[in-house]
């Protein structure tokens, strides 16, 4: 039986783990966490810090395959695992999505559009990039941003003086982009066959995903096909394998890469019941070796994070019976108002209808 190591225990890893399970495969996780969701579901568990060596070897020679789903492993401890165990993703994509000004190098030298960006390191470069790209732009830190987190909008020289304190690190200056709505591309490559899932509308809240809504309705025709089809020449382009989200601004039949992610994304949980086959398991097969399925969409599909404001919410759901209503809760201890507790996925549910029947039961 074959052990997929997955570094990382959040949950991610949990659905990783119960997917690779239903495969026939057995699963490791390495967290620091004694708790981290994952190893609820996992064969082995090795609590230890990511730059643990010792730790990080052990977990390598317990596994036929290795993977993270925790973004910030750094190269120095990486790098040399690879050479040396089954790690097939490699560090490369981790490396390229780890500095947003390399990440949207990479993207547009392999056939993305990105928005106009700066790399700024003071003031000064500060105040000429947004000459050059005008009003509003967005400042980012280059590493380490994530759900909105050392970002800020920008709308007028006024606002320069209060986004100085993220220049204490260096920062990238992009244009802002006026989208219709933002989307996800979610990709597993082993090496010769890309797979796509279906690509839906992601709205976002307090710079946090809030909800999916699959299929995207209102796409321009044929973007769907196009955005596929970038997708599939970058992850060739890049020499990725495995699984690779890509989140996308889309307005009218134009779209541009924001930042991407080596790992299952939240914008793919959805998959887990409104489609043929998840982001999990297909990971999982790549691991193992076997081959991809191409996904379908099963249904239409709704799928609504559950922050620590909406837990309460969400366990009166899954106290009741829905049809097509599927209530996955994390088991982390502490909530907290914006920390990621669990999803919803509605199956047969659109906009309207999410709209109408179930939005108000959230905060
Ligand atoms: P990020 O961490 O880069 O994904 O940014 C978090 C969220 O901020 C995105 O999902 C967008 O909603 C918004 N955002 C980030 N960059 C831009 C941009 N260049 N133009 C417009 N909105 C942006």
């Amino acid at each position: 039986m074959k052990t997929i190591g997955i570094i990382g225990g959040g949950q991610l890893g949990l659905m990783l783990a119960q997917e690779a399970r239903r495969l026939g495969l057995r699963t490791v996780a390495l967290d620091p966490a004694a708790d981290a969701p994952a190893f609820a579901a996992c064969d082995g568990r090795i609590v230890a810090a990511y730059d643990d060596a010792a730790a990080l070897e052990e977990l390598c020679r317990q596994s036929d395959a290795v993977t993270y789903e925790f973004e910030n492993v750094p190269g120095e401890v990486l790098v040399p695992l690879v050479e040396k165990y089954n790690i097939p993703q490699g560090f490369r994509p981790l490396y390229d999505s780890q500095d947003r000004l390399r990440e949207k190098e990479n993207a547009r030298a392999c056939g993305f559009a990105t928005p106009d960006y700066a790399a700024v390191d003071d003031e000064r470069s500060l105040r000429e990039a947004a000459a050059r790209l005008g009003y509003p732009c967005v400042l980012k830190t280059r590493t380490l941003g994530y759900d909105g987190h050392g970002q800020a909008v920008l709308r007028s020289d006024s606002d320069l003086a209060k986004a100085l304190p993220l220049l204490a690190v260096p920062c990238i200056l992009e244009a802002f982009v006026d989208f219709d709505f933002e989307a996800s591309l979610v990709m597993v490559c082993d090496g010769v066959r890309t797979i796509t899932f279906p690509i839906g509308r992601n709205v976002h809240r307090d710079g946090i995903l809030d909800l999916c809504f699959v299929p995207a309705e209102g796409l321009a025709p044929g973007l769907e096909e196009r955005m596929r089809q970038t997708g599939e020449r970058f992850m060739q382009a890049c020499g990725y394998t495995g699984i690779l989200a890509v989140e996308l601004f889309v307005k009218g039949d134009r779209f541009w890469f924001n930042e991407m992610a080596p790992r299952p994304h939240n914008s793919g949980h959805w998959t887990l019941e409104g489609c043929t086959t998840n982001q999990y398991r297909e990971l999982a097969r790549f691991l193992a070796g076997m081959p991809l399925e191409e996904p379908r969409l099963a249904a239409p599909t709704v799928m609504k994070n559950i922050l620590g404001r909406d837990l309460d919410a969400a366990r009166r759901l899954a106290a009741q019976t829905h049809e097509g209503v599927y209530v996955h809760l994390y088991g982390k201890r502490e909530s907290r108002p914006l920390r990621k507790m669990g999803h919803v996925t509605f199956v047969g549910c659109d906009a309207a209808e999410y709209a109408a029947r179930w939005a108000e039961r959230f905060a």
